[in-house]
């Protein structure tokens, strides 16, 4: 049975919408959001989970009102109730698709757990890796990428289906794409005057608002970039970021004798997402075919970590090592969250978060108490730097 942690999400809809299509197969046990009642009611109706969680205790009490009273579904609250339907018994997968650091405790309970962990949410291994990585191998979990890059890097590599990690037998280089975002061929001054609805039109992916943020920015690729040490085991100069604006090369590998292998398909999170339940089997996954003469053309260059520096502070962060990712990533929420607020611009997102990552130490993440610890310093300092900045934005009137 399946746990969905972030149903109401962009990847949770199209994870129910996978799941739809192969009742035979996939059982809901339980499904998981943040306030979003109304979504979670609907989904509830639809899949019938055992549970569902609300990490609002007032949405939790509207979900239990509105709910038919024939309904079996019973409504769990907060952290307690996310971690009883990741590690439940009756439960083998769990899709961790909530957004940000909060993904980070449920997702490190299921690999704990020994369940087998589609990973959607990258912050969680951004900041904690060391730890969820170190929980897989010690309970024997399974971590499938859902991320498309990450999922396409691992149907490029040399799997071996009695192990936990993927192989790196004969892999020289991987190499990952980027689609550039929105703003792949603005000028800084003009991202300067970006409105979040600008950054938030993706070209080719519709996700949720703050990974689209993190796409236009490129901390997205960034974020891959640490996302993919931590799931293949590879150093930072064996990944080669490259920008592939049409999206329908997902990644690709390079092996030693010259090889290398893509994986192509319509930018669609269903097709990762199916792969990851239905691993090692193939699925449906109601993704139109791929027209290639449609398609035409594949484009390939370099990333500009001049107009982009999200990409950079990431790969220093990465290089850093410790807390300095979980500062990256915290900083970035925090500057995200206040650019799709309107509270600073675009081109100070990449500023509050260097700010950030100056003025605090870097320590050994040893723990997920030192980690969420690193976590809520770094929001506060960047919050600090949001109101600076925020305020000079009223004094000289640059909105
Ligand atoms: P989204 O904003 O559309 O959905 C987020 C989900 O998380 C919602 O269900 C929300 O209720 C839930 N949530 C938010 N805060 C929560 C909290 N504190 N506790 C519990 N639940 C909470 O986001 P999304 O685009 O679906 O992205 C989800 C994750 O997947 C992110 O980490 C993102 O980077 C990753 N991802 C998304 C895509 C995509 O195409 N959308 C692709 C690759 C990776
Ligand atoms: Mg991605």
């Amino acid at each position: 049975m399946v746990t969905v942690l972030g149903s109401t999400g962009s990847i949770g809809v199209s994870t129910l919408d996978v799941i739809a299509r192969h009742p035979d197969r996939f059982g809901v046990f339980a499904l998981a959001a943040n306030s979003s009642v109304a979504a979670l009611l609907a989904q509830c109706l639809a899949f019938q989970p055992r549970y569902a969680v609300m990490m609002d205790e007032a949405a939790a009490e509207t979900l239990r009102a509105r709910l038919p009273a024939d309904c079996g579904t019973r409504v769990l609250q907060g952290a307690s109730g996310l971690s009883q339907v990741v590690t439940a018994a009756e439960v083998d997968t769990v899709m961790a698709a909530i957004v940000g650091a909060a993904g980070l405790p449920s997702a490190l309970a299921a690999a704990e757990a020994g369940k087998t962990v589609l990973l959607a949410n990258k912050e969680s291994l951004v900041m904690g890796g060391h730890l969820l990585m170190q929980a897989v191998r010690s309970s024997g979990a399974r971590l499938l990428p859902i991320d498309s890059e990450h999922n396409a890097i691992f149907q490029c590599m040399p799997v071996d289906p009695g192990s936990s990690v993927p192989s790196l037998a004969g892999v020289s280089k991987v190499l990952l794409t980027a689609s550039g975002g929105p703003f792949r061929q603005w000028s800084h001054a003009r991202m300067e005057a970006a409105t979040p609805d600008q950054a938030c039109a993706h070209p080719n992916w519709s996700m949720g608002r703050k990974i689209s943020v993190d796409s236009a920015s490129l901390m997205n690729k960034g974020l891959e970039l640490i996302e993919a040490c931590w799931i293949f085991d590879l150093a930072q100069d064996q990944i080669e970021v490259v920008v592939h604006p049409q999206s329908i090369i997902h990644s690709m590998v390079q092996y030693l004798d010259g090889s290398v292998l893509a994986q192509m398909g319509n930018p669609d999170m269903r097709t990762p997402i199916a792969y990851g339940l239905g691993w090692p089997e193939r699925l449906v996954s109601g993704v139109a075919p791929l027209d290639l003469i449609a398609t035409a053309r594949l484009d390939f260059e370099a990333p500009d970590e001049g107009r982009f520096p999200c990409l950079r502070l990431a790969r220093e962060a990465a290089a850093a090592g410790g807390t300095a990712m979980a500062i990256c990533n915290a900083a970035n929420e925090v500057a995200v969250s206040a650019f799709l607020d309107e509270r600073i611009r675009f081109t100070s997102i990449p500023r509050v978060i260097e700010q950030t990552l100056e003025l605090m130490p870097v320590l050994e993440p040893s723990s997920l108490a030192v980690v969420e610890s690193a976590d809520a310093e770094a929001r506060l300092i960047a919050a600090q730097q949001v109101a600076t900045l925020a305020c000079s934005v009223r004094k000289t009137g640059l909105a």
